[in-house]
């Protein structure tokens, strides 16, 4: 399947058919720590001399480095000459934490090479938040002058609701002084002005990104959600390995779905028994505090109720705690809940818990299977689903997924396949 196939699939110039074979020839080298030319040419079915000429393209402009000589796998044959993918690109990473912004220079296998942070509060104003942007910017670069010459871009990923089409921040439970709207796409642009990609997005869906790449299992399965729980919760809804954008504002609004019209805290909405609310670890410990007097012997009745965790509780379950056991199916019951209506709208085949619930016990996983199972949506819907239980920490899914925006971004770029393109920065 070389030129010929490919002129009538693409009817179109060879200058095309020159492009496509090298995204393809690229692909399939990203699927290989190292490889030969026949590795590739058997893989997608190229003739060799068409998988050379893209070789020679990307080794001179320097993504693809020669390796050395490999093994003979033909009796009597000579060694093939290896070569390995490595673009020299970098990128930064922001981190949008809690008191923090977290800055990550990275490279196109996802490695972290330098990261530093810049202390925030809750009281910062416009113009300081933009000033931390910055100060942490131009530090990380000051301190690796080479990554200047060979910035891709910069993705950041921002506590609250940011708009999809501007890329402005359009609500924050973070901050009390932040304007509405804050166009933090412009903001980078002025901060980074010659990187190819600039992402910006909400913290929840950077890290959701993460389970495409990470769970190859999911990959598989057509339509997954994944749920990013925190103070906030953050669904992610990917259909055929693709997040699917027109739903964005529903994802984000995962949280305030109404789980318990009858409960009488209001919500950071300023609506009643939403789902953020309802399994917070703030719910959690004012339940466990009204009910220590009848559980002494709880492992909770020995630690003051500010000092609980999901954690902590989860490990009290798992070890038989009643108290703990009690509340981890309240949990599990709601979490059910909040499927079903998830089901409703989304039908995912798998869920990957990702935040606070992700270091849940049996008792909370074959509660939470026993109410989806036992669902009238899900029963007529007749499908199976799949829970799995993202065990690392937010942080590292949040990097994660902002390193895999840009990788994606990268081999993306038609600059990488066009000859009089360039993919750095004018410097
Ligand atoms: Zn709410």
């Amino acid at each position: 399947m070389d030129s010929n196939v490919q002129n009538e699939t693409y009817g179109a110039m060879p200058r095309t058919i020159r492009n496509f074979n090298r995204k393809i020839v690229l692909k399939a080298a990203r699927e290989r720590d190292t490889f030969s030319v026949a590795d590739i040419a058997s893989d997608i079915m190229l003739s060799r001399q068409s998988v050379m000429k893209a070789l020679n393209y990307f080794l001179e402009k320097g993504i693809m480095i020669p390796m050395g000589k490999g093994n003979s796998t033909e009796t009597g044959g000579k060694k093939p000459e290896l070569y390995a993918l490595r673009p020299p690109h970098k990128y930064v990473v922001i981190l949008h934490r809690t008191d923090a912004l977290v800055f990550n220079l990275m490279d196109m296998f996802r490695n972290t090479l330098d990261t530093l942070s810049i202390t925030i509060t809750k009281s910062l104003t416009s113009e300081e938040f933009v000033e931390a942007l910055r100060t942490g910017s131009e530090k990380l670069l000051a301190r690796n002058p080479e990554a200047k010459k060979v910035l891709y871009g910069v993705a950041l990923a921002m506590g609250g609701l940011v708009e999809q089409k501007n890329h402005s921040l359009h609500r924050s439970m973070y901050f009390s002084n932040i304007q509405v709207g804050l166009p933090l796409y412009d903001i980078l642009r002025k901060i980074y002005p010659n990187v190819p990609k600039i992402v910006v997005e909400n913290v929840g869906r950077m890290a959701g990104r993460t389970v495409l790449f990470d769970y190859p299992k999911t990959n598989q399965n057509s339509r997954v959600f994944s749920l990013y729980i925190d103070r906030a919760i953050v669904g992610c809804f990917f259909v055929d390995g693709q997040l699917q954008d027109d739903s964005a504002m529903m994802m984000i609004e995962v949280g305030h779905m109404v789980l318990d019209v009858h409960d009488t805290e209001p919500c950071t909405c300023g609506s009643y028994g939403c789902a953020e609310n309802l399994i917070s670890i703030k719910k959690v410990r004012k339940r466990i505090s009204e009910q220590i007097e009848s559980y002494q012997n709880s492992c909770l009745a020995e630690i003051p109720v500010k000092d609980i965790t999901f954690e902590k509780l989860f490990n009290g379950s798992k070890r038989g705690d009643a108290l703990c056991a009690g509340e981890v199916q309240r949990l599990a019951r709601l979490m059910g809940h909040l499927i079903r209506n998830i089901f409703l709208v989304c039908d995912p085949g798998t869920v990957v818990f990702q935040g606070n619930f992700s270091n849940a016990d049996d008792l909370f996983d074959s509660m939470l299977r026993q109410s989806i199972q036992n669902d009238f949506v899900y029963t007529i819907r007749g499908g199976t689903f799949e829970i799995v239980y993202d065990k690392r920490d937010l942080i590292t899914l949040e990097s994660l997924g902002c390193a895999q925006s840009m990788i994606q971004a990268f081999y993306e770029d038609d600059n990488l396949y066009c000859s009089d393109s360039e993919l750095l920065p004018v410097t």
